[in-house]
């Protein structure tokens, strides 16, 4: 049976609306002063003038703290190695242990491994996908030395209760925002509650300079630290005499031209997030019209920045599995995502314990572990990927009101055929 005979032969859609390039005349006139004057870096490895970098460097940082309303800002050349530097700042290292969601992207636990300490997965709402604060308490052991919080999908995690937990603890609390720049609770921005928080200027998130992140905090020693990580911190100290702050360097600058690129996209922040947030209350508003799908849910307070839209599909409801239902929204011209991420837990690299060659380092630091990564550690977490969470990325440029009406009328065309999708789904394997 052919898809089209089984989902109809009019798509509500042909097919999806492509990326759309948010770069401006801005973005081009600010590339094209730094192409004028040369210098596309104006780092230098070694301590003095040029060991922080050039004018937009330093004026990115500076807009990103003054935006977020925290004290330091450190460019570096992406998200991933700005939380690589953020542990490492934190002094998180061999036989430590780091408390963090095994629902975001891969990277925040990988930068845990890459300081040689050992991540430890806790589980998360149902409701807000965050890391559940109520389940962060029986993971802590005396190697336990951050709490780090992913804000996924545009949405802050219960900061205020996992800084009071880290506190109890005497744990960092590092936030991984990459995804949620200019959600607030009660006004204040994420990025602003932990101890130290990155962002990604990468070219799929809200704001882009291709790649590119920041790190923000208000503590001057992390601050140092992450300076000193991102430029051969070694040589810095040794210059300096300063063997107090010593740290291993790397090369993770930032250079002018993402610099001037980042600070004209953070002027454009606000302005994509009101467009943003009225696409997706108008999505939210239409879901509670739809049997079987449920719309975001946002905490009294809190302001969701709406990177994507999370939905929850109730297979009992519809009669079919999730796969089905995402075939035939594809057929309708609505491609969305399935699950957001495997737990991370369950990737081979965990399962297998294997970082280093043949070696199981830093794990084998661990005598004692008080976690062993195996399906059903964190039941919600594989409840959302295996069976209910559906990711749709309509609430940004360029789609329209009007496209948010297609996707529910899509929903509605599906909804009636049902019941032959649940015939369909006896006789084949749907895979999306
Ligand atoms: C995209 C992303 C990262 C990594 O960002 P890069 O800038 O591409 O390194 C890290 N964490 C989360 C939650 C992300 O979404």
């Amino acid at each position: 049976m052919s898809k089209l005979a089984l989902f109809g032969n009019s798509p509500i859609r042909e097919k999806a609306i492509p990326w759309v390039n948010t770069m401006g005349p801005e973005e081009t006139q600010a590339v094209m002063e730094v192409m004028e004057s040369g210098t596309l870096s104006a780092f230098l490895g070694r301590a003095g003038e040029h060991y922080l970098g050039g004018p937009k460097v330093k004026q990115i940082e500076a807009d990103f703290a003054a935006k977020f309303g925290v004290k330091h800002g450190i460019s570096v050349n992406s998200a991933t190695t700005a939380l690589h530097a953020a542990i490492a700042a934190c002094e998180i290292g061999p036989g430590d242990e780091v408390i963090v969601t095994p629902y975001t992207m891969v990277a925040t636990a990988s930068a845990v491994l890459m300081n040689n300490a050992v991540p430890i997965f806790a589980d998360i709402s149902s409701e807000t996908f965050n890391l559940n604060p109520s389940e962060i308490e029986k993971w802590i052991t005396p190697r336990t030395k951050a709490i780090m919080v992913a804000n996924m999908l545009g949405l802050t995690a219960d900061l205020p209760e996992i800084v009071r937990i880290a506190k109890k603890y005497g744990l960092y609390v590092i936030e991984d925002n990459a995804q949620s720049p200019g959600a607030t609770i009660n006004g204040k921005f994420a990025g602003s509650f932990g101890d130290i928080s990155i962002f990604s200027l990468n070219y799929h998130k809200v704001i882009h300079s291709g790649e590119g992140g920041i790190i923000l905090t208000d503590n001057d020693e992390l601050a140092r630290r992450c300076q000193m990580i991102r430029n051969h911190g070694e040589m810095a100290a040794d210059d300096l005499g300063d063997y107090e702050t010593v740290v291993l360097g790397n090369n993770y600058r930032m250079t002018e031209l993402h610099a001037a690129i980042g600070i004209e996209q953070l002027k454009k922040l606000d302005d994509f997030l009101v467009k943003r947030r009225s696409l997706a209350d108008n999505l939210t508003e239409q879901l509670k019209t739809c049997e079987g799908l449920k719309g975001v849910y946002v905490p009294e307070g809190y302001e969701h920045s709406y990177y994507v839209y999370p939905i929850l599909f109730d297979k009992e409801v519809w009669g079919i599995n999730r796969a089905t239902f995402l075939a035939a929204m594809k057929a309708e011209g609505f491609p969305l995502g399935a699950g957001l991420q495997k737990p991370i837990y369950l990737l081979p690299m965990y399962q297998h314990k294997k970082v280093y060659n043949q070696t199981t380092f830093p794990f084998s630091l661990i005598t004692n572990p008080i976690q062993e990564y195996k399906k059903g550690i964190c039941p919600i977490v594989e409840e959302m990927f295996f069976d209910k969470m559906i990711i749709a990325d309509l609430c940004r440029e360029p789609f329209t009101s009007n496209d948010i009406d297609d996707f529910i009328a899509a929903v509605a065309k599906v909804w009636a055929e049902r019941g032959k999708l649940h015939e369909f789904e006896k006789s084949n394997t749907v895979n999306t």
